[in-house]
């Protein structure tokens, strides 16, 4: 199991003045199809994005990795995105958050995302994020899985829960928002 959860962060602000911004991984998991690789694209247009310029790259081994500076609370961030979509490694020491993907007109990739969701938190313990993330939510008629049910699964397992649409760009934000402020409250030590 994991002993350093921080072990990614690499500095910190001074002054609100944005310099060695703290740096973080994310891994997006979940079943084929629910819209991990939509999210990751929508990441880079986030009205948080900073200063810096976003690249997105390939990576063989861990699939593609989108990087993305966002400001926030006047102070930078550098979330670094990779799409999980090959078996990613559930307990890489080196992993702040992990966003677990179903969507909501298909109950067997919210079956997947809740075993997910227990085995990522059996595994490591408290001291990582995790968010249960509904994508596809413009498809309401179509909706298999209850806020009510999904809200349940996040609250057996510790994790935040976010329903997103990946298509119409809504609650992307929310979402990359959201993942920040828990790292920041859950993972750094307090006065950061
Ligand atoms: P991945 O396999 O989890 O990476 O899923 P993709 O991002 O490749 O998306 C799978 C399919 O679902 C694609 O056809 C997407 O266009 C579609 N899709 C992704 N997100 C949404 C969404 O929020 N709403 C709708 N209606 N379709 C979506």
């Amino acid at each position: 199991a994991a002993t350093t959860p921080q072990s990614a962060f690499t500095g910190k602000t001074t002054h609100g003045v944005p310099s060695n911004p703290s740096y973080f991984r994310i891994v997006l998991q979940g079943d084929e199809g629910v819209g991990k690789t939509s999210l990751c694209r929508q990441f880079s247009s986030s009205e948080y994005m900073g200063t810096y310029n976003n690249n997105v790259g390939g990576d063989g081994e861990l699939g593609e990795t989108t990087v993305v500076p966002i400001l926030l609370d006047d102070e930078e961030s550098i979330m670094e995105f990779i799409d999980g979509t090959d078996a990613y490694q559930l307990d890489d020491v080196n992993v702040d958050a992990y966003i677990v993907v179903y969507s909501i007109i298909d109950l067997a990739s919210f079956r997947v995302a809740r075993d997910l969701a227990r085995q990522l938190r059996v595994n490591l313990g408290t001291d990582r994020v995790i968010v249960l993330v509904g994508n596809k939510s413009d498809l309401v008629r179509k909706r298999q899985i209850k806020i009510d049910e999904a809200k349940h699964v996040a609250t057996t397992y510790d994790c935040k829960y976010i329903e997103t649409s990946a298509a119409l760009n809504h609650q992307v934000d929310h979402l990359v928002v959201g993942t920040l402020t828990q790292i920041r409250h859950q993972l750094l030590p307090p006065g950061k």
